[in-house]
C-alpha cells in the first residue's frame, strides 16, 4: 500500500511537477505582467470595432466586442490585487485564467443568443482572446497553468459549439454572414487545433524562461539558491517574519576541514562532498525554508516561524545528517563535520545584516572552539572529538 502511494506521488510529480519555490516569486511578478496585459489587451480591444466601423459604416454588429473591455479591465486589476497579497494566494493565477476563459466562453454565449452565431464562429477577434490567455500563462513559469488553461479552452469552447448546435441557435451563421466571413457550425476541429497549438507554445516559453531563472537563482554546483538570491529571498522572508511578529532563525554552516579532502583526493572529490552535504541538507528542510550555498563549503538555512531552541535543534539534526554517515566518493567513504552558527529574531536584531553577522561570529566561535558544533549564544558547550577523513 505504502509502495504504490510512493509510486503514485512519484507519477504525480513527473506529471504534474510543483512550481519550485525558487521560482514562485518570478511567478508573481510574471502574474503581475498578466494583470497588466489584461488591461492593456482590453484598451486595444475597444479600438478593434472602431477600426471594423470606420471601414464598414453598416457593421455596427462589430460594437459587440465593447462590453468585453470593462470585464477584462476588472479582471485585470482584481489579479493585480492578487498578486500583491501577502501571502501570495497559489490558486490566483489559476483564478485569473479561469475567470479570462470563462468570460471568453460567456461572451461567445451571450452572441449565439442574441441571434450573433455568425460573429461567435466568425469573428477572429473573439477567438484570439482564447489564445492570447493561453500564451500568457507562460508568463507565470508554471507548465500546470498552461495545461490547464488550454484544455479549458478547448472544453469550454466546444461547450458553447455543441450547445448552440443542440439548441439550433447556430443556424443563422450560415445565411448572416455578411460582415465576417460565412463559418460551418460544427467545423470547429482548426480551432481546437489552434488551441493546442498555443498551449504547445506557452509551454515551450515556459520550459525556456524556467531554465533561464533557475540558472541565475541557483548554484550551478549543488542547485540551492546561489548567494545573492538568496539575500533577495532572505529579507523578503524576515520582512514577513517581522510584518507578523513570528521568530526566524538564519544559520550559517561550514564544512570542517574540507580543504584536506581537496588536497588529499582532488577537486572534484571535494565537488563531490559539497553536492552530497547540500542534498543532505535539502533533504532536511521544509519547504519554507531557504537553503542556499554562500561559495565554497559554506551554507546558509533560514528557518521562518521558527524559535531560537527549535532551531538550534533542527540546525544540529542538519550537520547530523551531514556527518552522520560517510559521504563515498570514488569508492572511498568521506567522513565530514560541519560547524553552525544560529542567529535569532528579535534577540539579534532586525535587519539581514545583523543577523548576518551574528551567525557568521558564531560559526567563527564554533571553529575556535574545535569545529563539530552549533553555536547560538555566547554561552556554547565544550568541543566535541574532532572530525576525521576515513578511508
Ligand atoms: P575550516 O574547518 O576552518 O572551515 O577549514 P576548511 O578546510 O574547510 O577551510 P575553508 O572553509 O576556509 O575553505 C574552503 C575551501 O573550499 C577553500 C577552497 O579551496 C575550497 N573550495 C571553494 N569552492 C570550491 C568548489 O566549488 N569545489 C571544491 N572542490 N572546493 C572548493
Ligand atoms: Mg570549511
Amino acid at each position: 500500500m505504502a509502495l504504490i502511494r510512493r509510486l503514485a506521488r512519484a507519477a504525480r510529480r513527473q506529471l504534474w511537477p510543483p512550481v519550485e519555490p525558487a521560482l514562485v516569486t518570478a511567478g508573481r511578478e510574471g502574474e503581475v505582467t498578466a494583470a497588466q496585459a489584461r488591461i492593456a489587451l482590453a484598451i486595444l480591444l475597444s479600438a478593434s470595432p472602431l477600426v471594423t466601423l470606420y471601414q464598414n459604416p453598416h457593421a455596427s454588429q462589430a460594437l459587440l466586442v465593447l462590453p468585453l473591455v470593462p470585464l477584462f479591465v476588472a479582471v485585470g486589476f482584481w489579479t493585480l490585487w492578487l498578486a500583491k497579497r501577502e501571502p501570495y494566494p497559489d490558486w490566483a493565477s489559476y483564478a485569473g485564467s479561469f475567470v479570462d476563459v470563462t468570460v471568453i466562453s460567456a461572451y461567445q454565449a451571450m452572441l449565439f443568443l442574441n441571434g450573433m452565431a455568425f460573429m461567435a464562429l466568425g469573428s477572429r477577434v473573439t477567438f484570439t482572446l482564447y489564445v492570447f490567455v493561453i500564451i500568457g500563462t507562460g508568463l507565470r513559469y508554471d507548465p500546470r497553468l498552461a495545461v490547464t488553461t488550454g484544455v479549458l479552452s478547448a472544453i469550454q469552447w466546444m461547450a458553447v459549439i455543441i450547445w448552440a448546435n443542440a439548441t439550433g441557435l447556430g443556424i443563422t451563421a450560415v445565411e448572416s454572414g455578411r460582415f465576417y466571413p460565412t463559418t460551418r457550425l460544427g467545423g470547429q476541429f482548426e480551432e481546437l487545433v489552434v488551441l493546442a497549438a498555443s498551449t504547445v507554445l506557452a509551454l515551450m516559453i515556459v520550459g525556456r524562461s524556467r531554465e533561464i531563472r533557475l540558472s541565475s537563482v541557483l548554484d550551478g554546483l549543488t542547485r540551492l539558491l546561489n548567494k545573492s538570491h538568496f539575500e533577495e529571498r532572505f529579507a523578503l522572508e524576515l520582512e514577513r517574519s517581522i510584518r507578523h511578529g513570528r521568530p526566524l532563525a538564519l544559520a550559517i554552516l561550514d564544512l570542517d576541514r574540507f580543504k584536506a579532502i581537496n588536497d588529499t583526493m582532488g577537486h572534484p572529490a571535494g565537488d563531490a562532498v559539497i553536492f552530497e552535504a547540500a542534498d543532505r541538507l535539502r533533504k532536511k528542510v521544509r519547504r519554507t525554508d531557504l537553503v542556499a550555498r554562500l561559495g565554497g563549503d559554506e551554507f546558509a538555512v533560514v528557518l521562518p516561524e521558527t524559535l531560537p531552541a527549535e532551531a538550534v535543534a533542527k540546525v544540529e539534526e542538519l550537520c547530523a545528517a551531514i556527518g552522520g554517515t560517510p559521504i563515498e566518493v570514488e569508492q572511498i567513504a568521506v567522513t565530514i563535520t560541519c560547524s553552525a552558527g544560529v542567529a535569532s529574531t528579535p534577540m539579534d536584531g532586525a535587519s539581514v545584516s545583523l543577523l548576518v553577522t551574528s551567525a557568521d561570529n558564531r560559526l567563527l566561535d564554533a571553529k575556535r572552539r574545535g569545529r563539530n558544533r552549533v553555536i547560538a549564544d555566547s554561552l556554547s558547550p565544550e568541543a566535541p572529538p574532532q572530525p576525521s577523513l576515513a578511508r
